[in-house]
């Protein structure tokens, strides 16, 4: 008797994708085109990023009351507090509640020039903790933040950072979402550390299925990721065979998301970069269908 391949996962496993604010119409059409491909697999929420210091404010607020407005998915925005007062990021919240969009990803933001410190708006908010107070001050918003299994870069040490992350809790986020990682092992120490720390709420993994490691390496470094020598074995010599990178990353993606659902994880974030086949391949692999899959297979 021979087990079948991948029949250790699926039936019980939620999914959500993440997608970046188009600037050009060739690009709203490929995020438009990534939206409906992923719709169908019923993902419990699909969030819109936030540019640095703001600068897709618009495009962001339009796209995230697109998806709200002509599809069946959730919308959730993300929002920063980077170079805006309270007033002006309440004002935008309050459009979002006004829009029928329920869920906000609240973050601090990175400073709009690279490598630059990060000095909070004289009248804003100082950081994560302090929008998720005021964003619940505000309208009964479901909020997610931000969590590093390998720690952020600003953060002192380790136990610092999730002293940050139970801070954000505490302020009324509902969940956390990782930055992406590499290393099952180094989320799984992180899960532990944050449950000894009294943090019941959920940390998803986020997960960045990566076909071209130079260009993951750089967005790396920035974030405090790290990419283990065994993925720059797995690309060499196919910088000239894109077809056989993609297959390359949803076989690593799909592998990595198996371990961690063996290790007890439902939940999973993708950083989909507005393109829906990795990211549509993985989650079916790990055997989400969606309800209107499921009704036309039952059909
Ligand atoms: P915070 O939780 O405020 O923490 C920032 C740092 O400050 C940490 O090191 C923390 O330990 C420290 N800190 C906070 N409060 C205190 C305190 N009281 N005392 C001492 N230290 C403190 N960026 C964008 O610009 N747009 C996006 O749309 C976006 N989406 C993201 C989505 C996800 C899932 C993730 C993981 C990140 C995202 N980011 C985004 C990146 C994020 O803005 C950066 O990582 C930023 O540097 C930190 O944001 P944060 O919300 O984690 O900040």
């Amino acid at each position: 008797h021979e087990e079948p391949l991948f029949a250790d996962v699926g039936g019980d496993i939620a999914v959500s994708f993440e997608f970046f604010p188009p600037k050009t119409e060739k690009m709203d059409a490929q995020l438009w085109d990534a939206i409906r491909t992923l719709e169908p697999l019923d993902p419990r929420f699909v969030s819109v990023t936030y540019g640095a210091g703001g600068s897709t404010r618009e495009r962001t607020h339009a796209t995230v009351a697109r998806i709200q407005r002509e599809t069946t998915l959730a919308a959730a925005a993300h929002l920063t507090c980077v170079e805006a007062t309270r007033e002006e990021i309440d004002q935008v919240a309050h459009e979002y509640w006004a829009a029928g969009v329920r869920h906000i990803v609240a973050l601090r933001g990175d400073p709009p020039a690279e490598g630059a410190r990060f000095v909070s708006h004289p009248g804003g908010y100082a950081n994560a903790a302090d929008l998720v107070a005021g964003l619940k001050k505000l309208h009964p918003f479901e909020i997610s933040v931000a969590a590093y299994p390998e720690c952020h870069p600003e953060s002192v040490d380790k136990q610092a950072d999730i002293d940050n992350l139970k801070r954000k809790i505490d302020a009324g986020a509902n969940r956390a979402i990782t930055q992406f990682f590499f290393s099952p092992e180094a989320y799984f120490r992180f899960r532990d550390a944050v449950a000894a720390a009294g943090i019941t709420a959920e940390v998803v993994p986020g997960i960045l299925p990566v076909s071209n490691v130079a260009q993951t390496r750089k967005f790396a470094a920035m974030c405090g990721a790290t990419i283990p020598d065994w993925m720059d074995r797995l690309f060499e010599g196919l910088d000239d065979h894109p077809a056989a990178r993609q297959l390359v990353a949803a076989t690593i993606a799909a592998e990595m998301c198996r371990r961690l659902y063996a290790g007890g994880v439902k939940g999973f974030h993708f950083y989909t970069l507005n393109r829906a086949e990795l990211a549509y391949a993985i989650s079916h692999m790990l055997g989400v269908r969606g309800k209107k899959a499921e009704a036309v297979a039952a059909a």
